[in-house]
């Protein structure tokens, strides 16, 4: 189904983004991404494979009106990754909302204005789902988070609020595309970017002593491979429907740390004391006020629960198969010392 018009990516220039930009470009695609600064700050897109024929970039910004027209004119395709991805900002209407919801409506009035744009391929996140593990419950699909708000979790409140702005506006508007959305968990892997993204330094805090212990915590975990991969499948596949829970296996810190002890990284300040019993739990969240804001909540809401979803409606409508979460943690740590994020230290 390659065609010779570009597919469109905004935020061209994110850890999931530049994945999408490097398949497409591999398949054939003609790409057109969309960037905040002039092209030549963005070498590690430029010199992809390809890149040279058939990428273009554009500047776009989320929070300029008809800032994405240009981009996503005569797109048959948009696949919309662009939003601030932080957990701990100054102004969280300001910083993360505003962006979010702002930005996806205006990449959708753009789509709506170009005329050509038949699917709109949309990444929001396991965050609109829930922002919070609950024991005895597997979050699917249909679930949507309706605990978060700007005090609770903003980032989750922003991606919430973005994908139900998104399908309220396909339900308004009635617009001759259709909208079809990812919905990763924690993504992880390899960076083709320098930047280091928010999830992969959960791990880098991991391994710098950040964490003063083994807490009841865990998630689900995904190669940004396998999510760019989604995202392509979504945009091809005319049968895609709906939301896309995106994520393969989920594990517990203290695998992840058993992990890392194991994999030649025992050298590093990995969390020892185990304190993932309920008397730990309950310790950790009085020291969660210490934290900064967002990082507490996140724990306050999360700490001594068990995450479970069930990702069997990605792996049958899209046929996608994951990668061993293992194997990418390892990879991602060994990238990050390669990018300087981690020191490199003795094994
Ligand atoms: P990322 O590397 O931080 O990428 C975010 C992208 O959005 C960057 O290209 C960034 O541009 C752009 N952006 C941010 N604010 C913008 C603004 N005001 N105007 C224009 N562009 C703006 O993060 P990522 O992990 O690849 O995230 C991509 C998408 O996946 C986001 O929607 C995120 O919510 C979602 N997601 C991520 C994860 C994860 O674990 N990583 C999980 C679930 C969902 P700059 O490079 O100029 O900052």
């Amino acid at each position: 189904m390659i065609t010779d018009k570009p597919v469109c990516v905004t935020g061209a220039s994110g850890f999931i983004a530049s994945y999408i930009v490097m398949q497409l470009l591999a398949q054939g695609y003609h790409v057109r991404g969309t960037v905040r600064k002039s092209a030549n700050n963005y070498p590690f897109l430029l010199s992809l494979p390809g890149a040279s024929e058939r990428l273009e970039l554009l500047e776009a910004e989320l929070l300029s009106e008809g800032s994405y027209d240009r981009a996503v004119a005569g797109c048959d395709y948009v696949i919309h990754t662009a939003s601030p991805y932080e957990i701990n900002v100054k102004d969280p209407q300001r910083d993360l909302v505003d962006p979010a919801v702002n930005g996806t409506e205006a990449v959708l009035e753009s789509c709506l204005k170009s005329g050509s744009v038949k699917r709109l391929v949309f990444t929001s996140s396991i965050a609109a789902i829930t922002d919070e593990a609950e024991n005895n419950k597997v979050f699917n699909e249909k679930d949507w988070n309706t605990m978060s708000s700007l005090d609770r979790n903003p980032y989750h409140y922003s991606k919430t609020l973005a994908e139900r702005d998104a399908w309220d506006f396909i339900m308004r508007k009635r617009p001759a595309f259709d909208l079809v959305v990812i919905n990763p968990f924690m993504v992880i892997g390899p960076s083709l970017t320098p930047s280091l993204n928010t999830s992969n330094r959960i791990i880098r805090d991991i391994m710098s002593g950040s964490y003063p212990c083994i807490m009841d915590l865990n998630w689900g975990f995904v190669d940004v491979r396998d999510v760019a991969k989604a995202h392509i499948l979504a945009m091809e596949n005319k049968a895609a429907k709906g939301r896309y829970l995106c994520a393969a296996d989920a594990m517990h810190l203290r695998e992840l740390v058993s992990l890392l002890k194991t994999s030649g990284f025992s050298n590093y300040p990995l969390p020892k004391i185990d304190l993932s019993g309920n008397a730990g739990s309950l310790l950790m969240k009085a020291l969660s006020f210490t934290q900064p804001r967002d990082t507490g909540m996140y724990i306050r809401t999360n700490i001594g629960r068990t995450m479970r979803y069930d990702n069997s409606k990605i792996r049958r409508d899209l046929g996608l198969s994951f990668r061993d979460v293992k194997k990418s943690i390892i990879e991602s740590v060994a990238d990050m010392i390669k990018w300087g994020h981690l020191p490199q230290m003795k094994r």
